[in-house]
């Protein structure tokens, strides 16, 4: 439901100012360098077969995991998309728009009001999904919120995406009011302009409301970072840690941003477990982003999706509004009681395409992990990163192909950890 919710806002977008995150792993091997070294073989043995036990329960838990994960996120699209057809076909949304026109007729604050509530009921309605999703989190011992904190969250966000979905709905419906043929144009090309300034924005601006970023302190792990930017022949970027640990156990890094705002961003969590080495790879991972400019494509990709996707809404939006007519009672396109009408266009569009950004992204994440190896020349460290990454998240190394398929925009692990095995190492 959340997806429906920032659909046409964030779905997309998020892709490009979030989601450009390598995924990692470790406790188990710090624990073990810090207990004192074994004095027997025995004892030894003992221990490392305690590690493989170990190993092989969290791979359990990781299945266990991902499986409940992927099933909520499918019954929430259904429950999603059920949500929107009784909303329409029962009328709902004509009479929420006619209970807006007793209090004024001005078309914009219609529109603004229309999609404030609409917001707001969707909201209240995901809620049941949404805090199951949380208490997944929680099952698996993966949270470090408390529900307090974790709701304060999602008020936060629902503020944030009832102003950018405010600024979107007003600009999608007077285009729909002065353009009735064209406006799928005129919104398309006006999205992509507004994406990219949001994703310019998005780290100065929306990520500090929800983490504390703070530049990467001197020291040798910088000092490392710096030579290795050096070497990748890029400017020293920005690199921030930040505060990953307030939400999650799970460890993270991202590139994200554009133009002025680009930074390499490490979740604490990382900068804790992972040794200088493993940080080297991951970081030279997110530099790989930065120097191919996967953040671009991204836009680019996303714009002509949605692009596509404007226009079949175009195709589709006036006929379902005149064969429905007597249940939906919306005017027509330009009417705001359609607006959901949209969001479900979207969604079932979403679903048709669901494999695309995804198959794209995999591409992406592929090149960047090849340039990580190019530039460290650090396989074991690689693939130590990679191991450490899928212990600490429960993330399943190997997923089954069809789920591989419509919902991985990053490689499974095993498949990573395969690629740079057969690596071969001085191709640079
Ligand atoms: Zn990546």
């Amino acid at each position: 439901m959340r997806r429906i919710l920032s659909f046409v806002v964030l779905v997309f977008l998020a892709s490009a100012f979030l989601a450009k995150a390598i995924p990692a792993q470790n406790e188990t091997k710090q624990e073990l360098q810090l207990s004192a070294p074994a004095d027997s073989s025995e004892e030894s043995m003992a221990q490392a077969a305690q590690v493989e036990q170990d190993k092989e329960e969290r791979l359990q838990q990781a299945i266990k995991y991902q499986k409940a994960k992927n099933t909520l996120y499918f019954v929430d699209q259904g429950y999603g998309i059920l949500f929107l057809v009784l909303f329409l076909f029962l009328g709902i949304s004509a009479f929420l728009r006619r209970q807006i026109e007793k209090i004024t007729r001005k078309r914009f604050w219609v529109v603004a009001f229309y999609t404030l509530l609409f917001l707001i009921i969707a909201f209240i309605v995901g809620f049941p999904t949404s805090y199951y999703g949380f208490s997944l989190e929680h099952k698996f011992e993966l949270s470090n919120q408390t529900l307090l904190q974790w709701f304060g969250e999602e008020l936060l966000g629902l503020l944030v995406i009832g102003i950018i979905a405010l600024i979107v709905v007003e600009g999608i419906y007077l285009a729909l009011k002065k353009a009735p043929r064209t406006w799928w144009i005129y919104v398309s090309v006006v999205f992509i302009g507004f994406t990219v300034v949001l994703v310019n924005l998005a780290p100065i601006l929306i990520l500090p409301l929800f983490n504390v970023y703070t530049p990467l302190p001197e020291g040798e792990l910088r000092d490392r970072l710096v030579s290795l930017s050096h070497r990748a022949n890029v400017e020293v970027e920005n690199i921030f840690a930040m505060d990953m640990s307030k939400q999650t156990k799970k460890a993270n890094a991202m590139f994200t941003g554009l133009g002025n705002t680009k930074r390499i961003v490490l979740g604490d969590n990382l900068v804790d477990e992972f040794t200088t080495d493993e940080v080297e790879v991951v970081i030279a991972h997110e530099m790989g982003h930065n120097l191919m400019h996967h953040i671009w494509w991204g836009i680019l990709f996303s714009a002509i999706l949605t692009g596509i996707g404007f226009f079949i809404i175009h195709l589709t939006g006036p006929r379902i509004i005149t064969r429905f007519r007597n249940k939906l009672k919306i005017d027509d396109m330009a009417d705001v009681a359609g607006l959901p009408l949209i969001f479900l266009i979207f969604v079932i569009y979403g679903l048709i395409t669901m494999p695309v950004f995804p198959a794209f992204s995999r591409h992406m994440e592929r090149q960047a992990d090849k340039f990580a190896l190019d530039m460290t020349q650090n396989k074991e460290a690689f693939i130590s990163a990679m191991d450490e990454l899928a212990y600490m998240n429960l993330a399943d190394p190997n997923p089954s192909p069809i789920i591989e398929f419509l919902l991985y925009d990053h490689p499974p692990i095993s498949k990573r950890i395969k690629f740079a095995e057969e690596y071969e190492s001085g191709t640079k």
